[in-house]
């Protein structure tokens, strides 16, 4: 495939390529330009010079094409779920889901984008304003950069472009190395569907590079970037100096804590959906699972009765519950972190730690401590479920939020009000009660506190996220 850079479809200058791959078996399924410095300046360039006609373009014009665009996803749903699924090793079945989602969200946002009101304050709050006419207005911001991880690359493109296109901003998207194609494929039916392919272009390619030199750029005027909380931390150092909006949606280490009153069926078949989705890489997956003594037994038998259940294989084999991370190298990382977690005492009880190329077997670890990493800061992208036995609520509390990252969290109980008194006390950007953190209507706030992440994406915050205030003093009109 190619780049999209202002409506041409080409290769970088320096014609360099880098070959897509299939994780479940390392095929190569295509190529894709890896962009060049001049290729990122241009599109730069023409971010800058497309902005004003697209932001001038009337909201509901701007709205009928993403709607537009909306019913193209859905009518192209089964071939992009099989290029998302090949690219990335996701099952069929939930690449389905995600095209789904992506299309939703294209259509939330253009009708969202038709009630960004502004207000009207009374000038008579305060004395020598009796006679003024104050409005405010929301502006687009201009150049958004959005850069996307290798997990969700459709749903969480979708999340970032449609309220920026929608709110009259342009966008240079910056997909994940590993995974370009549907993101490709979907920027081009946008533009079939109206998108000016100057306001929306596509940058393929190695990520540090080209996410360094778009972040060093003082063209750029708002970032939206999901990804680790290493590369997050590189982005907001770099973009400190513009001073403009950088919202960061970054790694997590999720808690699930289970009281002794929770009722374990439950926990299991929430905990089982939240770490096996995606193949055990959701960012807000729950990742440490903390459980009151009184039921750890029950717990864990119960989980490793359902992890010998689970299948792992092909993606596209309906049967199939889990395929493989995205890379070998994500497999051998995880055999790293499973290996050294063993090495700190604790006891591996379903699986063999041992990577299969990409392939990565649902693993579950007990005998965990609060002291080990895999309890604080080691984010296993992978189907790991480390156990960790508690005497305490309050323990468990502890060791939850002991942790730099709060992305997510979740507590099991069938006292409500206990659970909401502990919820209250941990620390993230959403606590589920009797269901997963991975907990994701379009609507909520979602994001982290912490190192997890600044900002909130979702239809609440897409006027704040995407557009500008700005007041209008009208002096000594009234009255
Ligand atoms: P990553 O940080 O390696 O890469 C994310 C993106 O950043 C990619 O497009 C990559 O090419 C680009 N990139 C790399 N170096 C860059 C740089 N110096 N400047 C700018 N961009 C750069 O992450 P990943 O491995 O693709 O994704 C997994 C991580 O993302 C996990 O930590 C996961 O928890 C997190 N994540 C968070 C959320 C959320 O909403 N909070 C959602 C999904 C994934």
């Amino acid at each position: 495939m190619q780049m999209l850079l202002g409506g041409e479809r080409r290769g970088s200058r320096a014609n360099a390529r880098i070959e897509i791959r299939n994780p479940s078996d390392g095929d190569v399924i295509d190529e894709v330009p890896n962009a060049s410095d001049e290729d990122v300046d241009d599109a730069l360039r023409t971010a800058v010079a497309a902005f004003p006609r697209w932001a001038a373009t009337p909201t509901h014009e701007r709205s009928e094409i993403l709607a537009r665009g909306a019913r193209r996803l859905l009518d192209e749903q089964e071939q992009l779920a099989t290029l998302l699924a090949r690219e990335n090793g996701k099952t069929l079945h939930h690449a389905r889901g995600e095209i789904a989602s992506a299309a939703r969200l294209f259509e939330k946002y253009a009708h969202e984008a038709l009630r960004l009101y502004g207000v009207n304050v009374p000038g008579d709050f305060e004395a020598g304003y009796e006679r003024d006419l104050i409005i405010t207005r929301r502006y687009p911001y201009g150049v958004m950069v959005a850069i996307t991880p290798f997990n969700f690359p459709v749903s969480l493109f979708s999340t970032k472009v449609a309220p920026a296109l929608a709110t009259g901003n342009v966008v240079i998207a910056k997909p994940s190395e590993e995974t370009p194609l549907s993101t490709l494929r979907i920027c081009e039916l946008l533009h079939e569907s109206g998108v000016p392919a100057e306001a929306l272009q596509v940058l393929t390619g190695g990520g540090r590079r080209i996410g360094q030199r778009l972040m060093a750029s003082p063209l750029v005027d708002l970032v939206s970037f999901t990804g680790s909380v290493e590369t997050g931390q590189q982005v907001a150092t770099q973009r400190a100096r513009s001073i403009t909006p950088t919202h960061l949606e970054l790694g997590g280490n999720d808690p699930m804590i289970v009281c002794a009153d929770a009722d374990i069926d439950l926990v299991i078949e929430h905990a089982w959906f939240g770490r096996t989705l995606e193949n055990g890489q959701c960012c807000a997956a729950s990742k440490r699972f903390i459980v009151e003594r009184a039921v750890s037994d029950d717990f864990e038998q119960a989980l490793v009765e359902r992890l010998a259940r689970t299948t792992c294989g092909d993606p596209f084999d309906e049967r199939v519950d889990l395929g493989p991370l995205i890379n070998p190298g994500a497999a051998r990382r995880t055999e790293e972190q499973v290996a050294s977690t063993l090495a700190e005492g604790a006891e591996l009880k379903v699986g063999s730690g041992k990577a299969h190329a990409a392939f990565f077997e649902p693993t579950m670890l007990v005998g965990v401590t609060a002291q080990m990493a895999i309890a604080r800061d080691l984010e296993v992208f992978a189907p790991v479920f480390p156990v960790l036995r508690v005497d305490s609520v309050d323990e468990a509390v502890a060791i939850a939020n002991a942790s730099t990252m709060a992305l997510h969290a979740s507590v099991f109980s069938r006292d409500v009000g206990k659970a909401i008194a502990v919820a209250h006390r941990i620390d993230g950007g959403l606590v589920a009660i009797n269901g997963t953190g991975l907990y994701k209507p379009d609507a909520i706030p979602f994001g982290g506190w912490k190192t997890s992440g600044s900002g909130r994406e979702g239809l609440l915050g897409m006027a704040s996220q995407y557009t500008q205030e700005k007041t209008i003093a009208v002096r000594n009109v009234l009255g």
